[in-house]
């Protein structure tokens, strides 16, 4: 295979580029809503409708009627990905290449709709929209290539009169449990992580974007996947946790919140009757993401750079910055600067192109946000939260929080909102002790001109991935592998080299090659 390439961006400055996904949108509005059954190898069932998925900025317009998937429905899928699983998993690392570089190319053939449809369900701007539909064509391209990697068996020490290997085999059947931010991009990932290192899948995505859950379903068994190497469970808590105590379940990939990430690594600890293995879990959760600003850095690169870090995709990204701890010398300014940056975003419709910030997903994100909002101007001071907000959806303002408290829940807890908090610190020590006081360790910024100060916080922070002098968001496929430490996840890394190993186990044979006779 060539070599990994990330997928280009479209250039969304090209009126023609945008008028081609305008018409994209406007036919995908024409055949709303769409159906999402069940799908457990070539069934598909379930009632659609039992689960409704709405466009967050105008939730009247329905996006998908979905079933809604029981846990029979895991019980039978789980069934299937076993006997998709004697096939699948009897292919060899190229055959499946072969296979999933054929599903690279269906997603790269409809990436206008698939924006489309992630703008309309999820509510999510063009810009990230399409961003997102890269990553996807990214993980598919490098866990493809990963696979046949992993296939070539390592060098071991060989002495005289022995022969040494180990190679990595498929483990069986991985539950693939999602979130909606990246409904598409972080699905895809886990789905073809397990696919490319030979299992087989049961896929549930989240409740709120199954209709993207499904159209990666469509795209990679239209590209050969076996339809029982690949299941889909669109449906609520009930098939994860199904999925989750299923004895049948080797690996589970979940990428989610704390609370259900920690639910998860619980009972996949537990020995079900009939279970004759231990069940890893790659678990990638939250995070409370900070930015340190130096002293000495240039508040030109550092605003515009803070907002986009935090109020990207309306702070919805497990890696959005959501606290700033800003050098007392230049706090002052800051914040003002930062304050008045926030009061001109843009809130708007996830369709207009140009716009900021777009709606959080549901009637709850946009409560969570407005309770936090509440909080804040009762324990500190809000400096920003005056954006002009479209008259329906659920669309937040854009809110900066300074003077809290050190015990405020605002500066220890993921509120998953716009909504950041800013506070000055006496040196970059403080900050990061301030860092390093966190459960979580997802992602963290520093911009700072210093080398030293560079090489001391990359020291001392234990966060998963560090930005610096640059936003904290936006991690590429193959160079900057992606994933949190402590309470933000298992320290697996999507997108970097190593990830498949989560997905396999090593067996390794050693032979004695002395001669003991002929065998006759
Ligand atoms: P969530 O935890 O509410 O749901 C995630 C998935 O888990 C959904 O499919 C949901 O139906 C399922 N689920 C819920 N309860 C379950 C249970 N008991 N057993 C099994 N499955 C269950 O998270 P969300 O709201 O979809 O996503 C937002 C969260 O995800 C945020 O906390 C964000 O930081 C985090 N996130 C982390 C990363 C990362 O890479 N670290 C990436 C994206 C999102």
């Amino acid at each position: 295979m060539t070599a990994f390439l990330n997928e280009p961006l479209l250039e969304l400055r090209r009126a023609s580029v945008r008028d081609e996904l305008t018409a994209t949108l406007a036919a995908l509005d024409a055949t709303l809503p769409l159906h999402v059954p069940i799908r457990i190898g070539e069934q598909d069932g379930g009632e659609t409708g039992a689960l409704v998925s709405v466009d967050p900025g105008r939730p009247d317009r329905v996006v998908a009627l979905a079933a809604s998937a029981t846990a029979a429905d895991a019980d039978a899928a789980v069934a299937a990905a076993e006997r998709g699983f004697a096939r699948w998993g009897a292919t060899t690392a190229a055959e499946r290449a072969q296979t999933l570089t054929r599903a690279a190319a269906v997603l790269r053939a409809r990436r206008a709709r698939l924006a489309a449809l992630i703008v309309r369900e999820a509510g999510k701007p063009w810009e990230e929209a399409d961003a997102e539909i890269c990553e996807a064509i990214d993980f598919v391209e490098f866990y493809a290539r990963q696979a046949i990697e992993l296939e070539r068996e390592p060098e071991l020490l060989q002495l005289p009169g022995e022969r040494n290997a180990m190679r990595y085999v498929p483990r069986g059947v991985v539950a693939v449990i999602a979130p909606w931010n990246f409904p598409v991009a972080i699905s895809t990932g886990m789905v073809v992580a397990g696919l490319a290192s030979g299992n087989a899948v049961v896929y549930k995505p989240s409740e709120l974007t199954p209709a993207c859950g499904g159209a990666v379903v469509d795209a990679l068994r239209e590209a050969g996947v076996p339809a029982e190497a690949l299941s889909l469970l669109p449906g609520g808590d009930e098939p994860g946790a199904a999925l989750v105590r299923h004895p049948g379940v080797h690996t589970i990939a979940f990428t989610g919140s704390c609370a259900v990430g920690l639910e998860i690594v619980r009972a996949a600890a537990e020995v079900a009757p009939g279970q004759r293995h231990l069940k890893r879990v790659v678990a990638e959760m939250g995070g409370k993401n900070c930015i340190v600003v130096d002293a000495d850095a240039d508040l030109d690169e550092v605003v515009p750079a803070a907002i986009r870090s935090a109020f990207g995709f309306a702070g919805q990204k497990c890696s959005a910055a959501s606290r700033l701890l800003v050098h007392e010398a230049l706090y002052e300014t800051f914040a003002a600067r930062l304050a008045g940056a926030s009061e001109a975003l843009l809130v708007d419709h996830a369709e207009r192109f140009g716009i900021d910030l777009g709606p959080v997903v549901d009637a709850a994100a946009q409560e969570r946000h407005r309770r936090a909002a509440a909080l804040a101007a009762e324990q500190g001071t809000v400096l920003a939260d005056g954006a002009a907000l479209p008259g329906e959806g659920f669309f937040c303002s854009p809110t900066v929080v300074g003077e809290l408290p050190p015990d405020s829940p605002l500066l220890s807890e993921e509120v998953f909102a716009p909504l950041l908090t800013v506070e000055p610190v006496a040196s970059i020590a403080a900050a990061c002790d301030a860092v390093d006081g966190s459960s979580f360790a997802l992602t963290a910024g520093l911009f700072s001109r210093n080398p030293a100060t560079v090489a001391e916080v990359t020291r001392r922070l234990p966060v998963g991935n560090l930005y610096v002098n640059r936003a904290t968001t936006g991690a590429m496929v193959a160079r900057q592998p992606f994933g949190g430490n402590r309470l933000s996840g298992t320290g697996t890394k999507a997108g970097g080299p190593g990830y498949l190993a989560a997905f396999v186990e090593p067996r390794a044979v050693c032979e004695n090659t002395m001669r003991h006779g002929l065998v006759v």
